[in-house]
């Protein structure tokens, strides 16, 4: 399936100069949705995931079905202030912006083996942080996983050492 025809390119936005891929409407193709969660899930048995980890608020769009799938749990990463319980900090850096990634204490087991899940990969600055959160809680991270990567922003050279697939890349 050619997952692309599903993304729509909004020119200048959030800012100008952004050409932001938004995938509600792969969402609301249930094949598209469903195949492009069928990849991830495959990808999550070839690692071996235990945890699925995804970042707010896409992260979870993509996490969640392939934790259900699996039969596994998801933990979210969150924006500080958003988490009920005791939490750690990571700071990230955004294609726009700035910000703080927040994880509840309690969320990973020591060794667990961790899938991370998010929509998109630009520079690399979120999953950066959210492997920082993993792993200050004793995490194995053994996978990254998006549906699109912005080759141009060299992303992956800032998961270096870290295994990452990706269905689509522009
Ligand atoms: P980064 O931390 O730079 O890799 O940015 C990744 C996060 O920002 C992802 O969670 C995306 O949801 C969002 N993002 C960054 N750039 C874009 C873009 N051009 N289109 C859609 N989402 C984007």
């Amino acid at each position: 399936m050619d997952l692309k025809q599903y993304i729509t390119i909004v020119e200048d936005w959030p800012k100008p100069g952004i050409k932001f891929k938004d995938i509600t409407s792969l969402m609301d193709s249930g094949e598209a949705y469903k195949y492009a969660t069928d990849q991830i899930v495959a990808y999550a048995k070839t690692v071996d995931a235990e945890l699925i980890v995804g970042p707010e608020a896409r992260g979870f769009i993509i996490g969640c079905p392939v934790a259900y799938a699996l039969g596994i749990g998801f933990a979210p990463v969150r924006k500080e202030g958003k988490l009920p319980r005791e939490v750690i900090r990571a700071q990230y850096g955004l294609e726009y912006g700035t910000d703080v990634l927040t994880m509840h204490k309690d969320a990973i087991k020591p060794g667990q083996r961790v899938l991370i899940t998010d929509d998109l990969l630009a520079t690399g600055g979120t999953i950066n942080a959210t492997i920082n959160l993993v792993e200050q809680l004793g995490g194995v991270v053994v996978g990254c996983a998006f549906l699109i990567e912005l080759t141009y922003l060299d992303g992956r050279k800032n998961l270096d050492g870290y295994d990452v697939t990706t269905l689509m890349q522009y």
